[in-house]
């Protein structure tokens, strides 16, 4: 019997193979989910549509988190298909890349806004439009942040307020969702070579300081990613909610780089 077998699940994110979300699809259908996917527009819907094919799904909707219109019109087309769902995978994230160079203190109105909106009020939206869909049977709700949300980590900036948002989002979701069955995690990979990872200042140096300093002297994997997902998504995950869970080689627990590199 596979962990996800009989699980239906939406993932949010793919953007291509790259993704955090591709690594935690391709994870939980090897452990035997069904999975539907949203992608942003066409543009990105050409890059995703021979990823999902390539896993035997077919279900596929357009959404932009921003637009409600584009939210009623996905979760009605997704709803149709599909009228229950076991679990969601939230990996949105969004920000102006010309203020992920210079210092926080510049961060604009407009900016804070957005990166908000997208990368932490998605959460919020997406579980109240999907809990009735997994109120019968309980569920699970993942997303994705960064330790930029409570540490400062060069170029990070309006980022790490906005993951600081998610992760007690990711509490508050938890305490009102638990009752019915639904746990809401997230999990805290370490620095990927991502679309979203990539427009972070310095992106390379923070990949290569991570790979040379933490404890297990490696970075994360899409593979280590994705398992640690279909655990919180399997009933090996059924007492854990509220959780921030890392997948960065340990780097978190460091005060200061290893000797060497001093
Ligand atoms: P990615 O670029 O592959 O994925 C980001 C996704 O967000 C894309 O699919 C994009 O289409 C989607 N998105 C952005 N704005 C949207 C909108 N308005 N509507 C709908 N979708 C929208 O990058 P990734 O690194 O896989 O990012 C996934 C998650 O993982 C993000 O929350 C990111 O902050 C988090 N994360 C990334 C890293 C890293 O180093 N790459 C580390 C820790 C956490």
């Amino acid at each position: 019997m596979q962990p996800l077998s009989g699980k239906r699940g939406l993932i949010m994110g793919v953007a291509n193979e790259r993704s955090i979300a591709w690594g935690i699809a391709k994870a939980m259908s090897e452990a035997g989910a069904e999975l539907a996917f949203t992608y942003q527009g066409e543009g990105f819907g050409r890059r995703v549509r021979p990823l999902v094919q390539s896993l035997g799904a077919d279900v596929m909707v357009d959404v932009d988190v921003t637009d409600d219109a584009s939210l009623d019109a996905a979760f009605e087309q997704l709803s149709a298909k599909w009228p229950t769902l076991d679990f969601i995978v939230h990996a949105i994230a969004f920000s102006d890349r010309d203020e992920l160079t210079g210092r926080f203190l510049d961060t604009s109105r407009d900016n804070f806004k957005t990166s908000l909106d997208i990368s932490c009020y998605s959460l919020i939206d997406v579980a109240r439009r999907t809990h009735p869909m997994m109120r019968e049977n309980g569920g699970t709700i993942l997303t994705l942040t960064y330790q930029g949300s409570n540490r400062v980590t060069p170029f990070y900036n309006v980022m790490g307020v906005a993951k600081a948002a998610l992760e007690s989002t990711t509490r508050y979701l938890a305490n009102d969702l638990g009752p019915d069955g639904i746990r809401v995690n997230a999990i805290s990979p370490g620095p990927m070579k991502t679309l979203a990872g990539a427009v972070i200042g310095g992106a390379r140096k923070t990949f290569r300081q991570t790979e040379e300093n933490a404890p297990l002297r490696a970075n994360a994997t899409l593979e280590a990613i994705g398992g640690t997902a279909v655990y919180l998504a399997s009933e090996s995950g059924a007492c854990t909610t509220g959780e921030i869970i890392r997948v960065d080689g340990g780097y978190h627990v460091l005060g200061m780089p290893q000797s060497e590199n001093l």
